[in-house]
């Protein structure tokens, strides 16, 4: 197998400096759905990042080793420069972008060099879908976006938010979505601590979504790990599965959080936090000399130590953190993996 140069560009990263692999962006604050578990589009904004700003970060994101990353918001399909920085994105690190169903087939051109595209999707029962997404229609909306960008050829994978409304939908929903050859990858349904200065808030407390059964959550957990025998289709590791049933079952944690380590945030204004709760702690243009520094050292270790939130995102990349965690995902998703590589040397520029 031939490998592309961002296949190269990222395995030298990875073993130049084994850290911070993961980050996501939240490139805007915008949002056209009212999703009744989320907080973002009661607080919209209009500023933003250029799309220079943008790309700068990107590439101070490349330089301290990052390989992976997430671009959300808001959504992120709604800026008008998303084509450019999808490009932009995809020739440096795996890219993902997610949207709620109602933007990317009306900007498919925009889609053609990322790796995935997560489509939020909460559960097949139209109603409760629309009920949760606050938008009539967003179940028909992404439904068609799979179905099309699949007859596309772009990478799909279809992302439910698991809360205690659709908890019992969960395991039909993955069969479902296996039989068709969609990749399902989950969110947790969480909601934030109030940090003093966290940079802004995703998850909206409510009743409603808060996980009560928990004996139940242990069974999705259980199901989702034999489905995994079977297919590759079901896009979280049995790692990161093992881990959250044991915090199901025991509210027990098998790790530290990696916040600032594995992963980081940047927000729309281009904030860093180790995560969205918390404090923002660099611009994103002052981080390559605030990197290396003792206190961000001393931040490393303060939420080494934290508890306070479980989203499913944060969890995945403190359970595989470093070299040996990346090793870990790509072994245990590792038909993906290949399906990937050989999309890179058949589409990309490429070196023997
Ligand atoms: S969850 Fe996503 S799609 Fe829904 S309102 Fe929040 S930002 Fe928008
Ligand atoms: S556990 Fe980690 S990701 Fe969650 S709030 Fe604490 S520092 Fe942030």
């Amino acid at each position: 197998m031939k490998f592309s140069s961002k296949t190269l560009g990222i395995i030298k990263r990875s073993l130049k400096s084994p850290k911070t692999y993961h980050a996501q962006w939240m490139l805007t604050r915008k949002c056209n759905y009212r999703c009744r578990g989320c907080n973002v589009w009661n607080d919209q904004s209009l500023n933003e990042l250029s799309t220079e700003q943008v790309k700068s970060g990107l590439d101070i994101l490349e330089k301290i080793g990052v390989l992976e990353i997430v671009f959300s918001g808001g959504n992120p399909l709604l800026r008008e420069d998303i084509k450019e920085l999808l490009d932009y994105a995809s020739e440096r690190f795996i890219t993902t972008i997610y949207d709620n169903g109602s933007t990317a087939v009306k900007k498919i051109e925009a889609l053609q060099n990322v790796d995935f595209i997560a489509i939020s999707l909460d559960t097949l029962d139209k109603e409760k879908n629309d009920y949760l997404k606050g938008i009539s229609g967003a179940w028909k909306n992404a439904m068609d976006s799979i179905e099309i960008l699949k007859k596309e050829g772009i990478n799909i994978g279809v992302s439910p938010t698991i809360s205690q409304i659709n908890l019992y939908d969960i395991v039909d929903f993955t069969k479902y979505f296996i039989e068709r050859e969609v990749p399902v990858w989950y969110c947790l349904y969480w909601y934030d601590y109030p940090f003093k200065n966290g940079m802004f808030s995703i998850g909206k407390e409510s009743n409603e979504y808060r996980i009560k059964d928990r004996k139940a959550l242990v069974k999705v957990f259980d199901d989702l790990l034999e489905l995994k025998k079977t297919s590759e289709y079901v896009y979280i590791t049995n790692k990161t599965l093992e881990a959250l049933r044991e915090l199901a079952l025991t509210g027990e944690r098998k790790w530290e959080c990696k916040a600032l380590n594995s992963f980081l945030i940047v927000d729309h204004l281009g904030r860093v936090a180790g995560c969205h709760s918390r404090e923002s702690v660099a611009s994103i243009f002052d981080l390559p000399k605030l990197w290396k520094t003792p206190e961000f050292d001393r931040l490393r270790d303060e939420y080494s130590h934290c508890t306070k939130c479980s989203y499913l995102c944060y969890i995945f990349y403190s359970v595989h953190s470093g070299l040996s965690g990346t090793i870990d995902i790509i072994r245990d998703q590792w038909k993906n993996a290949k399906v990937f590589l050989a999309d890179e040397s058949k589409n990309k520029s490429a070196f023997s």
